[in-house]
């Protein structure tokens, strides 16, 4: 291991009252939160976060080496012991929540309420897909004629690389490690270099339920670099990658250059997702949506909302009320359990979405009151809103609390085209009372996850299976019935059954 250059974050400056002046248990807090609140803020202070190492390029290739040699072992491991291993980790993160929140929080500036559902995503993540291997991976005997019998059966592939962004450090991690896991490959996997001490503890926790050290390996480091070794490994069987898109379109043109066997990659990227409002709309409903999906987690999320397209018949009204909801907003320090939204993750992020909103404001109406200068809380960006002039003006994903707003008139159908023809395909809100609007307008739409009706979070594991299309990613859907699919060579056994010894 070469000497440590990847230092973890500093910590936050602590506000005084922890559980925020303002409001204690209200729209930020929710209940479970509440009711944890002594043993999250016991996991506070009793919760170091680790230095990492950052691997050298001989520790990739050492590494790639030992995955590739250990999977015949771990794939011929029965598969109900693969998932028995996950579930027994499943368990242990399940009784560490607290010190995995006070982890995500200390280094991914989590609030608390983020925190808590990302643990326990990450816990059904790994039950989810414990469970779906065993139904999957069970051979299935294909009807076939007489004297011959037909079975298909999925195995492993081989050494996968996993590489993960900052925004979900545990759950998405854990998500693409578990996937990979259950369906008997072994792993190579690259956290983002903002968040390794997440991965880290995860690691170790997956390790201590079983899974052999050299069938899951950790590498530290910046993708350009280890990122990029790992993806160059000649041995390796596919990538799984969530990230921007640029950096998905890298990987795809670096596996292309590969020789040998053409290597998979399953890619979940970003998005300028849209929620579309017609003059039916309930604006309470709207505006409440609004908010949840543009500025919670302080637009961290691929999932949203970055686009509102407003029916001008009620958009002044609308307009109105999200300026009120925003007000509302506690954003401050993750730690205090008030706390709305809490800093974006680094001062890059800061900076660069600082010039988007340098941008808008020279191009676009400001609807919300501007950025205030970072003060003691270091990248705190309050929520923000523009009113652009066409949805073809929306050209980025700003990955900030940053809304912007267009207004339209006539065929929402023609709304739904003009986003399509941004080329993302993430999420899609709908906010209509006409039933049959919904519907058409759902169908129109090049789009991975729609929302009717509601807010444009929740990509609940089993329940609201997750992933784009276009430039938002590949498919197959995390945490649906069809993604272990993708990390499984199939093998179709045709046997003469009539044949001497058949
Ligand atoms: P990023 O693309 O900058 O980095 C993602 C990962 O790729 C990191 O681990 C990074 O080190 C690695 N990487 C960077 N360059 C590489 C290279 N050349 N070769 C190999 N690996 C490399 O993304 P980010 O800033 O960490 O995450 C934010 C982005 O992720 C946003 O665009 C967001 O929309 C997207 N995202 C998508 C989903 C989804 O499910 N669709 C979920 C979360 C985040």
């Amino acid at each position: 291991i070469s000497p440590l250059r990847l230092e973890p974050q500093p910590s936050l400056p602590l506000p005084a009252d922890l559980y925020g002046a303002k409001r204690a248990n209200s729209q930020g807090l929710d209940l479970a939160v509440a009711s944890m609140r002594e043993p999250l803020l016991a996991a506070l202070a009793s919760t170091p976060v680790p230095a990492v190492a950052e691997a050298s390029t001989a520790e990739v290739d050492s590494a790639s080496a030992q995955a590739v040699a250990a999977f015949a072992g771990w794939n011929h491991t029965p598969v109900a012991e693969r998932a028995a291993t996950l579930r027994r980790a499943a368990d242990a993160l399940q009784q560490q929540l607290p010190r995995f929140c006070a982890l995500l929080l200390k280094e991914a500036h989590k609030t608390w309420g983020d925190a808590v559902s990302e643990v326990r995503e990450a816990v059904d993540f790994l039950r989810f897909y414990a469970n779906d291997a065993e139904r999957v991976m069970a051979p299935t005997t294909l009807p076939g004629p007489t004297g011959e019998s037909n079975v298909l059966r999925l195995e492993g592939r081989g050494a996968w690389v996993c590489i993960s962004p900052w925004n979900f450090p545990l759950a998405i991690f854990m998500g693409q490690v578990a996937a990979a896991l259950a369906t008997g490959n072994t792993v190579l996997a690259k956290p983002a270099e903002q968040t390794p001490a997440v991965a880290l503890e995860a690691v170790k926790l997956l390790h201590a339920a079983g899974v052999p050290a050299n069938v899951l390996q950790l590498l530290h480091g910046p993708g350009e670099t280890v990122g990029a070794a790992l993806v160059a490994q000649p041995g390796i069987a596919g990538v799984v990658f969530t990230g921007s898109t640029q950096v998905a379109k890298i990987i795809q043109r670096a596996l292309a250059a590969k020789d040998g066997a053409i290597v998979p990659l399953i890619a979940e990227t970003g998005g300028i997702n849209a929620m579309l409002v017609d003059s039916t709309a309930l604006p309470e409903q709207v505006a409440d949506a609004v908010v949840q999906s543009a500025f919670r987690s302080a637009g961290q999320r691929c999932s949203a909302l970055r686009l509102l397209c407003l029916h001008e018949g009620i958009a002044d009204h609308v307009i109105e009320m999200i300026q009120g909801a925003a007000k509302e907003l506690v954003a401050g320090s993750p730690a205090a359990l008030a706390t709305d939204l809490g800093p974006v993750i680094d001062a890059e992020a800061f900076e660069g979405i600082g010039r988007h909103l340098t941008r808008l404001h020279a191009e676009a109406k400001p609807l919300l009151p501007a950025a205030a200068p970072a003060t003691t809380l270091p990248n705190l960006i309050p929520p923000q809103m523009f009113e652009v002039k066409a949805i073809a003006d929306v050209k980025a994903e700003i990955f900030g609390p940053v809304l912007q707003v267009v207004r339209w008139g006539g065929d929402p159908m023609d709304v739904i085209r003009q986003i399509n023809a941004l080329g993302y395909g993430l999420t899609l809100g709908i906010q209509t009372r006409i039933d049959s609007r919904a519907q058409a307008l759902a169908a129109a739409a090049r789009v991975g996850n729609v929302y009717v009706n509601r807010n444009m979070i929740g990509a609940v594991v089993g329940v609201q299976p997750f992933g784009g299309e276009g430039l938002s990613g590949t498919g197959p859907k995390a945490g649906g019935p069809n993604y272990l699919h993708r990390f499984c060579a199939e093998q179709t056994l045709t046997i003469n059954t009539t044949a001497a010894g058949g």
